[in-house]
């Protein structure tokens, strides 16, 4: 029997579609009768659940996202209530997603009594201007509405997005949007830069003016220093926490330990300790078929590239790669794969001298880090 197994559930819609989203999902009005087909779409995934479950004595962690979930509507009402009935045992972590324009508080009413611990919402920025250049829908009031309805239902329990480099923002924007947001004491923190998809209308017009990608890092670096100031730990390139609040589930994904995706675009990646070899299952990203039946991508996973992967993921949290694991999995130390690289990173203060792990300072050249690391292993 497998005992740990958590979950990703995709939700393939939201409400409309921003310009610089390459997620899978489709804006809820292209489709007739959306009711029903949400409906639907929460039946099909309860259904994979309990197939997934089958083997299954212990979800640690389960995570909905998108796409949108709080676009679900009532449908998120069987959708958790399903999930309870299924599910093996009570998650240590149980988050879901949502946007500000469909965070109303029958949306928060519901994830409370359903076991949901922690709500994950796309603020981005609360710059109206910049919202505007994006698509982003609602606007600055109904962002601060839906943050001021997390902190009275999630207090010290939902993580905020937010975006650095977005169109129009400049210094004290990104000031602003880091102080407006943390007023609501969120636990965690997730702060992107703005990745500019190739070939959208949005990165042909950012690309027009050659000093945005410098900008771009310097606002994600003034983000970051609000951050850290105001008791955030960056324990990941991206993701900064108050002290115990870390994603549980994510630092799964980091640690390359186990989980199931269901939904469309959603794949899951099960890897046998025994023999350091794994399976990797992908939805097709097709959200009309998946109303239908699931079909999946296979891609098998030899010990090579896993432990690559492993190497890859581990390396941008602030622990560091799972020492214990990786080497359950694969039966060598990290540091007798890349002695080399371990030993040079050391020599620049940029590694830890008692821990597998890069420094804080590190991490910001993660790359660079990562660039050397295939390279040993490879040469
Ligand atoms: S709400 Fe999120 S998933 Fe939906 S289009 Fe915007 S960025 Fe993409």
């Amino acid at each position: 029997m497998e005992c740990c197994l958590s979950l990703y559930i995709h939700v393939p819609f939201c409400a409309g579609r921003c310009g610089y989203c390459d997620f899978y999902s489709t804006p809820v009005g292209s489709f007739s009768g959306f009711r029903e087909i949400r409906e639907r779409f929460v039946e099909r995934v309860l259904a994979d659940v309990r197939s997934e479950l089958e083997k299954v004595d212990f979800v640690p962690t389960i995570y909905v996202g998108g796409g949108t979930p709080s676009v679900l509507g009532e449908s998120l009402v069987p959708l958790l209530e399903g999930l309870g009935r299924l599910l093996p045992n009570e998650p240590l972590e149980f988050t879901v997603e949502a946007n500000p324009e469909s965070a109303d508080e029958i949306f928060f009413r519901t994830c409370r009594s359903n076991n949901v611990t922690r709500v994950s919402l796309g603020v981005q920025t609360l710059f109206e201007k910049s919202r505007k250049a994006v698509n982003r829908l609602g606007n600055v009031a109904s962002v601060l509405e839906s943050l001021d309805r997390a902190e009275r239902f999630f207090p010290h329990a939902f993580s905020v997005d937010l975006i650095a480099g977005l169109p129009f923002q400049d210094a004290a924007i990104m000031r602003s949007d880091v102080e407006q947001v943390l007023a609501f004491e969120p636990a965690h923190v997730s702060l992107y830069s703005l990745t500019l998809t190739e070939g959208t209308h949005l990165e042909k017009n950012m690309r027009k003016n050659a000093a945005s990608f410098q900008k771009i890092d310097d606002l994600w670096l003034l983000g970051k220093d609000l951050l850290e100031q105001a008791g955030y730990t960056a324990y990941e390139v991206s993701n900064f926490s108050l002290k115990g609040k870390e994603s549980l589930h994510n630092k799964r994904y980091w640690s390359m330990e186990n989980w199931a995706g269901m939904g469309p675009s959603a794949s899951g990646t099960m890897i046998d300790d025994e023999t350091g070899t794994g399976i990797r299952l992908t939805v097709k990203s097709d959200a009309t078929l998946y109303l239908k039946k699931t079909e999946q991508d296979v891609e098998y996973l030899d010990k090579d590239t896993l432990i690559k992967e492993s190497l890859f993921m581990g390396f941008r949290s602030l622990d560091g790669p799972d020492e214990a694991l990786f080497l359950k999995r694969f039966r060598k130390p990290i540091t007798t794969l890349i002695p080399r690289t371990i030993a040079m990173w050391q020599d620049k203060g940029l590694f830890e001298q008692n821990r597998t792990a890069l420094t804080k300072e590190g991490l910001l050249f993660l790359n660079r880090f990562l660039a050397e690391v295939f390279e040993e292993i490879s040469g």
